[in-house]
């Protein structure tokens, strides 16, 4: 099966012997002894089964875990590590998960953040107990782009684990997988639900290993899972997950090219751009570009604010992927420890029509 056609048949899971096209939504929480491999909710539900087997498809793993939150998904990839292990991680990543390592983990893990597109740098960081490599490209939200396969070859001879955010991207147009990462990552609140209305995370795996089955029971024993109705509602999004993306991808080079033109842009972030210095990375590992662009307003914090307040089909809100725009001045959201200049607004470029957004951007710039 190509990826649109799997997206629509494999997250379809029929238990019911009536055999109603979509598949039903299990709510009981335990299943009789006897009668199959499901027991109790929280180890299993079909639902899930059904996701997780969808998750694992799309980015070509082995097996996959569903969270109930992107964040509980690399939390959990954390939580698996032996206590003592070093991690290097990128200087410019979801604040949410560098959160995760350095508060949550502080004494148990060590954690070094480099610039991820310097190889250099990843080398130096590199130490005796590094376990875990964790890439997150296109990055949150300087969309910065790591070269996966060169990280890849760094974490093998170093036995570590490579693992990638890959929210960004979505498998539609990159499978870390395929460039040599061993586990995947995606916070499925974004692009896989698509719609602004789930919550939800997903760890898939390259192989099933040692290290897989501890994240397996961070996410049995743990708890963190997903309910029913929310891995109904995924994989029903994900049947449409490659055509947003197109629409999407279009979207953002549309926006991403007026931004770079207009005189009040101090300067724009896509990888689609000729002029972003990852692109041509970008370009050998992804097949298209997604659909986040962030953008430095001339001036400060107050005039990027300006903007964001004249806007009218962009709402001023966090998160992203939904098919409603979405824009917002990330350094005021990541507190005042965060290195993300203070004028940078990031967009989540929605599948509204492209003249109405541009002619909203306009009259806010302008
Ligand atoms: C949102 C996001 C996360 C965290 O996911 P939640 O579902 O909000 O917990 C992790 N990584 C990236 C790149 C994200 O955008």
């Amino acid at each position: 099966m190509r990826f649109e056609t799997l997206t629509i048949h494999k997250g379809n899971l029929i238990t019911d012997s009536a055999k109603p096209v979509v598949q039903p939504i299990t709510l009981s929480t335990t299943f009789e002894h006897g009668a199959g491999e499901m027991m109790y909710t929280r180890a299993n539900n079909p639902n899930r089964k059904a996701l997780e087997d969808l998750l694992a498809a799309m980015e070509k793993g082995a097996d996959a875990a569903a969270f109930s939150s992107g964040n509980a998904a690399g939390t959990a990839v954390f939580q698996a590590l032996k206590p003592g292990s070093h991690i290097v991680a990128p200087d410019d990543m979801y604040h949410g998960l560098h959160n995760s390592m350095v508060q949550l983990f502080a004494g148990i893990l060590e954690v070094t953040f480099v610039d991820m597109s310097n190889l250099e740098e990843v080398k130096k960081a590199i130490r005796p107990n590094t376990r875990l490599f964790w890439v997150e490209t296109p990055s949150n939200p300087l969309l910065k782009i790591t070269d996966i396969r060169k990280i890849s070859a760094l974490a093998k001879e170093q036995k570590a684990i490579l693992a990638c955010d890959n929210t960004f991207a979505t498998p539609v147009f990159q499978n870390p997988i395929d460039l040599g990462a061993d586990i995947v990552m995606h916070s499925s609140t974004k692009y896989f639900g698509g719609h602004s209305d789930i919550l939800g995370g997903a760890l898939i795996t390259k192989e099933v290993n040692p290290f897989w089955e501890k994240v397996k029971i961070v996410q049995r024993v743990g708890g963190a899972v997903p309910a029913p109705m929310d891995c109904y509602l995924l994989c029903r999004s994900i049947r449409t997950l490659a055509y947003r993306m197109k629409g999407h991808t279009e979207h953002a080079t549309i926006l991403a090219e007026y931004l770079l033109n207009h005189l009040n842009v101090e300067k724009v972030f896509y990888p689609g751009l000729i002029s972003h210095p990852g692109h041509e990375i970008a370009a050998s590992q992804m097949s298209g570009f997604g659909g986040i662009v962030s953008f430095m307003v001339k001036g400060g914090a107050e005039e990027a604010d300006l903007v964001v307040s004249k806007l009218h089909y962009f709402a001023n809100a966090t998160s992203l992927g939904g098919v409603e725009s979405l824009i917002e001045r990330r350094a005021a959201v990541e507190g005042p420890n965060t290195k993300t200049p203070q004028n940078l607004l990031r967009v989540s470029v929605g599948l509204e029509h492209t003249d109405d957004l541009l002619e909203d951007l306009a009259q806010a710039l302008d």
